[in-house]
């Protein structure tokens, strides 16, 4: 009996109770088929708040002109980086606003520097660039690009100002993944306005899109943004988005995102880990930058090495020791020998 590829529907995606328990725990059946029980651990640093891009429901929107703009001090994080890391993390991920100076100026000497100096993988996640500055991170060891097409609605997504365009933004996570990178895509669930074939829409595009990884967030009401008084995302909405993903995309890489404490303090966290996450990240934003580094409300959670650690173990998993970008990379290697034979096959017939 061959089984038919999971897709959600909205009744799944709104359930509760005992369905939704056994939804979820079949999610993380899944997982833990696929992953065992290891979770990757990376580290993220968060370098600049400057941002060109204008998203409604993001605080660091270049209109908000409340917040203090800073860049990251590159020997700062490299002293950071390099010496003083928590030793869990196999990985880096850093993160930014749209704000290509940063990049030339903090985040590719900060690859270079973290390639010779650690055996760190290095993921980035800093909007839409040009094709040469996408090369220039790669080819300075960034090997993981997240790009979250954000909402698969294009009129939503334009209503909404997400950055550039829904068509640039979809063209590049394609480019990207065409040049080698390893793509983690996402979206947000819980948007005002967004409707139950919106929100079913952005299962339909994940589908369809070349990725290691994909991740959903919970929308959470940015201060000073035009979506400040909507409420706050479903937590059990979310993490039912989360199970389906994990469903849908047995292989995909998705993160227990740290806003899930803010959709539900304390425990949202954990209950993602229950419901197909395999990556957690470990804040390490400097504290003078992080305070300003808003993406919703100036009190965040930040998730640290203790508290990552303790609900790694609290639900029963570890932290992996594999790095996440090697993974990703033999794992691409290994299904492109698997696929070798099928297409001499089909070259054969074509011919
Ligand atoms: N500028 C980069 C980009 O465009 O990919 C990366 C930084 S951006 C601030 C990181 C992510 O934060 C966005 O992709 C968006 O999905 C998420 N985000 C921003 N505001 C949010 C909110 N109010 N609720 C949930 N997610 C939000």
């Amino acid at each position: 009996m061959i089984d038919e590829p999971f897709f959600p529907t909205i009744d799944i995606l709104k359930s509760r109770g005992q369905a939704q328990l056994a939804f979820h725990e079949r999610a993380a059946r899944a997982t833990v088929e696929k992953f065992g029980r290891q979770v990757f651990l990376r580290g993220v640093v968060e370098v600049s708040n400057f941002c060109r891009e204008n998203c409604a429901y993001c605080g660091m929107r270049r209109d908000n002109r409340g917040l203090a703009r800073h860049r990251a001090r590159l020997d700062q994080l490299a002293e950071l980086l390099v010496h003083h890391r928590p030793v869990s993390i196999t990985d880096l991920n850093i993160q930014a606003g749209e704000d290509p100076v940063v990049v030339r100026e903090v985040v590719l000497p900060l690859i270079k520097i973290l390639r010779r100096e650690t055996s760190l993988g290095v993921s980035v996640c800093l909007g839409t660039l040009n094709r040469a500055l996408y090369h220039e991170l790669n080819f300075a060891g960034a090997s993981m690009y997240i790009l979250k097409f954000e909402i698969a609605d294009p009129d939503f997504y334009a209503q909404m100002a997400s950055p550039g365009t829904f068509a640039e933004r979809l063209e590049h996570i394609r480019e990207l993944a065409a040049a080698g990178w390893n793509v983690s895509s996402g979206f947000i669930a819980g948007l005002p306005g967004q409707t139950g074939a919106g929100l079913l829409a952005n299962f339909s595009l994940a589908r369809e899109l070349p990725l290691a990884g994909c991740s959903v967030s919970p929308f959470i009401p940015g201060e000073e943004t035009p979506l400040a008084n909507a409420p706050i995302a479903d937590i059990d909405l979310t993490l039912n988005c989360m199970a389906a993903l994990r469903l849908m995309g047995t292989h995909w890489i998705i993160p227990a995102v740290s806003a899930l404490n803010l959709a539900e303090p304390g425990i949202g966290y954990r209950r993602g880990l229950r419901t197909g996450a395999n990556l957690v990240t470990i804040n390490l934003t400097p504290p003078d930058l992080r305070e300003d580094y808003v993406l919703y409300t100036r009190d965040r959670f930040i998730m640290t090495e203790e508290r990552i650690l303790s609900a790694i173990e609290a639900e029963g998993l570890k932290p992996s020791r594999q790095c996440l970008a090697n993974y990703c990379q033999q794992k691409k290697a290994t299904s492109t020998r698997a696929r070798r034979p099928a297409v001499r096959v089909a070259e054969a017939l074509n011919r």
